[in-house]
């Protein structure tokens, strides 16, 4: 049979997908995930915020994450030459989670797509979503289950893409738009760290964001996990990375040499794995949203990496997808601007401000500042922490005002 039906399709079983199909499940959905490739897989995006905490406690999968000895964090240090500054997550103005996970992302999105599985979720591996068709009332998936390259249609009420830099949907509906950041790179690898051998302290509960020391809008993440490894990678524009070696190990080791306290903390480090490019991540959509489908996590719109905040932009639509097509699914009117699209850009938009913020150098002057009020670091600490939809923090309800403001006071 060649035409099956669900209530709901989900394309991918990273975060976004594994936590809207438990939420879904819960509350008696029929769903199907498909999946194109066999868990575990490669993914970037390994340091999470503790805002996500909030929606893995409300799919039930706390207790596994918990308990798959991921790299405990409670914050994000940062680095500009001489200059070290460090925000501690549960020294926070928005209440919830302090603390979370450094982690490998093949694990990570293993323990929860098995949870939604534990739960009752169907997840279909090798299932490759190749094309769609949206009609008024249900849309049409076609998908090759890549083991017995038989292709098949499955029949949805609605479907949630949750293909993150697949782009499922964007590519297939024409719904791609320019992002409004530049382009740029990252090269990144996984060293086995000795940092403890270096001589330097080092934090290992914190992910440490270095800036180049003559080119501020380079940077670099240390991001270390619980088995004495760590996820190193560089950001630049493509012209900065060009004046370095072809091979992209050499090449970021080049650019490491140039941090020295980076270059010191990695005296000992062993670059054991090949380091990848990816480039031209930042990615945004015409809309998020239709009575047909929405677009979860990087499916939608990708920012920037700096603030580590796309597995919580994930997981955070998940929860906001769901609430509104349970409330479709039950018979209601649902305004997909109003009650997803725009409750997503809340938190969306407060990281864009941050990361503008970081590349234009006012925010750096904010972080950087040696002497900030107590009562302001908390609230900047809790974006920081994720919790980037919290109108009452005023960092977020008139994030760009407030961080004008603050640059100038800390310059
Ligand atoms: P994904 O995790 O990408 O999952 C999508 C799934 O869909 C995949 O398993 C894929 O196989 C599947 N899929 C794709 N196409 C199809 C198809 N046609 N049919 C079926 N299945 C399909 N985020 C953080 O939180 N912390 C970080 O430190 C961080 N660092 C980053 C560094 C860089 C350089 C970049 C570029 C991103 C970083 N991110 C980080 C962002 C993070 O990688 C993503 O935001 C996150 O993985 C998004 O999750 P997702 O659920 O939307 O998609």
């Amino acid at each position: 049979n060649n035409r099956q039906r669900t209530q709901v399709a989900i394309i991918g079983a990273g975060p976004s997908g594994a936590v809207a199909a438990a939420l879904l499940n819960q509350h008696k959905v029929d769903v199907v995930v498909l999946e194109k490739k066999t868990f575990p897989r490669f993914s970037i995006g390994e340091s999470l915020l503790p805002a996500c905490m909030e929606v893995i406690k409300k799919a039930n999968m706390v207790d596994a994450v918990n308990a798959a000895d991921f790299q405990y964090k409670n914050g994000a240090a940062f680095r500009r030459r001489d200059t070290y500054t460090a925000f501690d997550f549960r020294d926070k103005f928005t209440d919830g989670a302090g603390t979370t996970f450094q982690v490998q992302r093949g694990n990570f999105d293993k323990v929860l797509a098995d949870e939604a599985a534990k739960q009752g979720v169907e997840i279909r591996y090798q299932h490759n979503v190749e094309a769609v068709d949206c009609g008024d009332t249900t849309s049409v998936l076609t998908v090759r289950d890549e083991v017995s390259d038989q292709v098949y249609q499955l029949e949805a009420d609605f479907i949630l893409d949750a293909s993150g830099f697949g782009r499922v949907l964007p590519r297939l509906l024409d719904l791609e738009q320019p992002s409004c950041l530049p382009v740029r790179h990252a090269i990144f690898t996984h060293v086995v760290d000795h940092i403890e051998d270096s001589g330097v302290a080092h934090d290992r509960e914190k992910i440490l964001i270095s800036v180049h020391p003559t080119n501020e809008d380079v940077w670099f993440w240390l991001i270390p996990f619980s088995n004495g490894t760590c996820s190193l990678g560089v950001v630049a524009e493509p012209a900065f990375l060009a004046q370095y070696d072809v091979d992209e190990k050499t090449a970021l080791q080049q650019i490491v040499a140039e941090e020295p306290t980076l270059n010191k903390l990695l005296s000992k480090a062993e670059y054991s794995n090949p380091a990848a490019q990816i480039g031209g991540y930042s990615a945004n959509v015409k809309h998020l949203a239709t009575n047909n489908y929405a677009l979860l996590g990087n499916a939608g719109e990708f920012l920037d990496p700096v603030f580590s905040s796309g597995v919580t932009i994930a997981m955070q639509s998940a929860d906001f997808a769901v609430n509104a097509l349970l409330k479709q699914l039950a018979g209601d009117e649902v305004n997909w601007q109003q009650d997803y699209a725009e409750k997503l850009m809340v938190g969306v938009n407060t990281f864009r401000t941050y990361v503008e913020g970081w590349y234009s150098g006012e925010l750096q002057k904010v972080i950087f500042y040696t002497d900030p009020e107590p009562k302001i670091k908390q609230m900047v600490c809790s974006i920081l922490a994720g919790y980037a939809w919290d109108q009452n923090n005023p960092f977020v309800a008139q994030s760009e005002r407030r961080l004008r403001t603050l640059a100038e006071i800390c310059s």
